[in-house]
């Protein structure tokens, strides 16, 4: 089943993900746009009307939690939902060159790459080769709760809320289309965060209207 029409504005967008996710939770998955038609179909263009920037976890698999198909969605996916500039850029090209109108920044419970940078502000310890990188950029996101002993005896759960609320920010704040298209009410950046066992998604932070 392909959505019968496509959401255009970033209400609209959130709808079509909150529907979708509902599904999702109530295990009613429509599978819509999956079909071999529709593949077809989409071959020659691409018109998602979100794009999920979101952990790379397996178990929050974008198009599956929000019941969503072949092009519906644009996702872009690192360790702990962590950006760099070509991060900025997949997501940019979402929305200006194919035209989404809401970027969601997807966190969930019990993330990895959040417990790592814990880890590090507390004992120190860093991980060896590249996924120190990831690491370094989710540290800067909790650092600021009150130093390293504050830190680790924070919830995890209030450590992951500041990550998604701190990435959300940094994107409006690197990004000058991203935040142009926010002030003209075209686009809408969100914060949602997953929970794993239930499947649910909590809307906990806003940038623009939906
Ligand atoms: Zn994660």
């Amino acid at each position: 089943m392909a959505h019968v029409t496509r959401p255009t504005t970033p209400a609209e967008a959130w709808s079509a993900l909150r529907e979708g996710n509902d599904r999702f939770v109530r295990g009613e998955m429509q599978h819509p746009s999956q079909g071999v038609d529709h593949r077809a179909e989409v071959s020659s263009a691409q018109h998602p009307f979100a794009v999920i920037f979101g952990c790379s976890d397996s178990r929050v698999a974008a198009e599956i939690i929000f019941d969503q198909g072949l092009g519906d969605v644009f996702v872009v996916r690192t360790a702990g939902h962590v950006l760099d500039t070509t991060v900025i850029g997949s997501i940019e090209y979402g929305v200006d060159v194919l035209g989404a109108s809401l970027v969601v920044v997807l966190g969930h419970d019990s993330c990895g790459a959040v417990a790592a940078a814990t880890a590090a502000l507390t004992t120190g310890e860093l991980p060896t080769g590249f996924v120190r990188a990831i690491v370094d950029r989710v540290i800067p996101s909790i650092v600021n709760l009150g130093g390293s002993g504050a830190v680790a005896s924070l919830d995890p759960a209030v450590l992951g809320h500041e990550h998604v609320r701190h990435t959300v920010r940094m994107l409006q704040g690197y990004s000058r289309s991203l935040a142009e298209s926010v002030d003209k009410g075209q686009v809408a950046i969100v914060g949602l965060e997953y929970t794993l066992a239930d499947g649910t998604v909590h809307l906990t932070e806003a940038v623009g209207s939906v």
